[in-house]
């Protein structure tokens, strides 16, 4: 297997702990990560806990992600934070295109291309989530929307010389409890995986497809077993360092 397809685990902390408790949180992953040397693992903290998290993390193996960017450099863009900026914050990597911000900031799959963009103009890693709503999987149509989604960044992570990393992220398991069992999930990675490899061979063999969607310590070893799935994206879970160590400690790695 390529090299860059070691396992990643990374944590979405979303809009929690933006403060001392973030701090504190990021002590805690720093102390489980130092154990597990050929697992990457990586946090995404609220943007005014990143600088702060930086420090934590200076000298660590643990990587430190914006949850979001916006894809201009500087400009009137009130409230917006740059690729740039992340990365002179200490960032190495973005999340980009959250089924959350799909759904509660209206971000197409366009948007997300031109974030994806803007991240490896700046040197970060983009973390691309995908994924279908429960009405698109009812419906019959989740490979044909996550390949949509796919479709709008192939060419950007195609010519990148950076290894990115997809997150198939189905809605439906999202903050629900509920997951994606371990041949729901290989379905699509696999599928994810056999696009990819349409464009470029070397490029699917370098993408890291992660799966993400009420990962919990519980689960995690059957999903991280799946052949196409090489780590994961991690929301509650990743909120106590010992839940998300023991998602670390879970992976083939
Ligand atoms: C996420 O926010 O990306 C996520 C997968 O959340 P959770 O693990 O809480 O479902």
């Amino acid at each position: 297997m390529h090299p860059s397809r070691r396992p990643l685990i990374a944590g979405n902390w979303k809009m929690f702990h933006g403060g001392r408790s973030s701090v504190e949180l990021a002590s805690g992953v720093v102390a489980f990560a130092r154990e597990l040397p050929s697992v990457d693992v990586v946090v995404a903290p609220p943007f005014t806990a990143l600088a702060a998290i930086a420090e934590t993390l200076d000298g660590s193996k643990v990587g430190l992600a914006a949850q979001n960017l916006y894809p201009k450099d500087t400009g009137a863009f009130t409230g917006e934070i740059s690729a740039p900026f992340l990365k002179e914050c200490g960032c190495a990597w973005a999340i980009v295109g959250h089924s959350e911000r799909r759904q509660v900031f209206g971000e197409t799959d366009a948007f997300v291309a031109e974030k994806t963009a803007a991240a490896l103009a700046s040197d970060l890693v983009p973390i691309v989530c995908v994924g279908e709503t429960l009405a698109q999987r009812e419906a019959g149509e989740t490979l044909r929307i996550v390949k949509a989604q796919v479709d709008a960044v192939l060419d950007v992570i195609a010519r990148a010389s950076t290894a990115v990393a997809v997150a198939y992220e189905p809605v439906w398991a999202i903050g629900t409890g509920k997951t994606a069992g371990p041949a729901e999930a290989e379905e699509v990675h696999a599928a994810i995986r056999s696009w990819l490899e349409r464009k470029d061979p070397a490029l699917a063999a370098r993408t890291r497809i992660l799966y993400g969607g009420s990962v919990k310590a519980d689960n995690a070893a059957s999903l991280l077993a799946c052949p196409n799935v090489d780590g994961a994206l991690v929301g509650g879970a990743s909120l106590d360092p010992g839940s998300f160590g023991a998602i670390a400690r879970a992976t083939k790695g």
